[in-house]
């Protein structure tokens, strides 16, 4: 979810809200319709296979190895922990074969005790996300496993080494991991319209990420359609991947700001410096905003910390959405924000500096039966003509920011000239823009 788990739970007057103790009451209610849906609709699903479904001992064993091999994988990932937000695993290595080579109720089945163990062993989120996380997952393998044991009848039959059932197993795969990707997505969406669709379902290490889990499922169904004996050999690679991925994955959260998503001050003056020290080389022109909410201890001081975080999380996700992908935008402490924009001149700084502010100015979120607004203000900082190096651009920016806010706030400002005459200060009244 897009929201991460890490929100801080501030009472206030001393007493939990219903919404504070059932975190699902707080979202929209078409986002709580759709989960309540779609974990209605999978234990339904769950319930009905289960009673038109004739249980064998054989079956039985081969599910409760390759849950034995799920928990396994987490155990022994456990100690590095798990990324806040969605995060990836590679534990479809095992759910997989379930749907692959056994009754579909497995597939729908197989989902909850990893859950469960992923809840009490290594993070414990909020509870309807795992729950909805169950469920997709569920739905989706059940979903596969009933197109390919009709496709391909027989029970425990392996995906033989023949062709015709391996490539539908692999399109069986595919699907899976299509529909679990567009479920997620859905509430992904729901929960912040603002979400941009191609972050969820198109980026690169997604897609690649999702061959890796595809093929890596299909082995393991082959090895233990085979023999359920042969997962011992397929459980050492697997735990190794998922060990290799959860590093890489938190090590970029590592560089994330958890409640906006954005880059961290540290990670973004990392990023910053080495745009700095490119721009000095090739001679191009760059150019640095602080972006500050106005007046956003009033948010906290009347809705609480927590709405706060909020419309932080809201101001974080606007600035993003008008930005150029190569542009680095990072939380720098508080209700501020740090945008560097490479190869922008003072003309196009101020224009782009323009568009965030009208952006979040006509942004509005919506909290219990209102709506907040906020605004902010903008101090921008010119490479060459207001400073050399980062911390001279941040000082400037800085100084112009503070102009911003004596002269009204809800607009941005460049550095004053020192040497300019009083009247040429004003060259940049146009449309709140001093
Ligand atoms: P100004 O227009 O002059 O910027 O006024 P302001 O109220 O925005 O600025 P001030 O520096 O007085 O207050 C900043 C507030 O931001 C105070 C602090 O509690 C709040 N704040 C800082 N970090 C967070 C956070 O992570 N979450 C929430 N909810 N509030 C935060
Ligand atoms: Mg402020
Ligand atoms: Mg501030």
């Amino acid at each position: 979810m897009a929201a991460s788990g890490e929100l801080s739970l501030e009472p206030r007057g001393g007493m939990l809200s219903l919404a504070d103790r059932w975190p699902l009451l707080a979202q929209p209610a078409a986002l709580v319709v759709y989960l309540c849906a779609t974990v209605g609709l999978a234990f339904g699903a769950a319930g009905y296979l289960a009673t038109s479904t004739e249980f064998r001992w054989s079956e039985l064993l081969t599910f409760v190895a390759l849950m034995a091999c799920g928990a396994v994988c987490i155990e022994a990932t456990r100690r590095l922990g798990m990324p806040a937000g969605v995060s990836r695993d590679l534990l479809s290595a095992w759910w997989l074969p379930a749907a692959l080579l056994l009754p579909p109720v497995y597939a729908l089945l197989a989902p909850l005790p990893l859950q469960f163990l992923l809840q009490i062993r290594v993070r414990a989120t909020v509870l309807y996300r795992r729950v909805f996380s169950a469920a997709a997952i569920g739905l989706a393998a059940g979903v596969a496993s009933l197109i390919f044991h009709a496709v391909v009848p027989g029970r425990m039959g392996a995906p033989p080494a023949s062709s015709w059932p391996l490539a539908v197993a692999v399109g069986c795969a595919a699907l899976f991991t299509v529909l679990n990707t567009a479920l997620i997505a859905i509430a992904l969406y729901m929960s912040d319209p603002d979400t941009r669709w191609r972050d969820v379902l198109w980026d690169r290490e997604r897609v690649l990420l999702d061959v890796v889990e595809l093929c890596l499922g299909v082995l393991v169904a082959i090895a233990c359609g085979l023999s359920p004996v042969l997962l011992a050999l397929t459980l050492p690679p697997v735990v190794l991947l998922q060990r290799s991925l959860l590093h890489a994955q938190l090590k970029a959260a590592a560089r994330t700001d958890a409640k906006t998503g954005l880059l961290n001050a540290m990670a973004w003056q990392r990023e910053a410096d080495t745009e700095i020290v490119r721009a000095r080389r090739t001679g191009e022109t760059l150019a640095l905003l602080i972006v500050d909410i106005d007046y956003f201890k009033r948010v906290n001081d009347t809705y609480g910390h927590l709405v706060g975080d909020q419309v932080l999380a809201g101001v974080a996700t606007a600035l993003r959405s008008q930005l150029r992908d190569y542009d680095v935008v990072g939380r720098f402490g508080g209700e501020e924000f740090v945008v560097l924009l490479p190869r922008a001149d003072v003309a196009e700084a101020r224009r782009v500096a323009e568009r965030l502010r009208s952006r979040v100015g006509r942004m509005a979120i919506p909290v219990d039966d209102t709506m907040i607004s906020v605004t902010v203000s903008a101090g921008v900082a010119i490479m060459s003509l207001h400073g050399d190096d980062l911390i001279e651009l941040l000082a400037a920016a800085d100084l112009a920011l503070y102009r911003a806010k004596e002269l009204g706030r809800d607009r941005i400002c460049l550095p004053v000239a020192p040497e300019s005459p009083p009247h040429a200060r004003a060259d940049n009244s146009d449309g709140g823009i001093p």
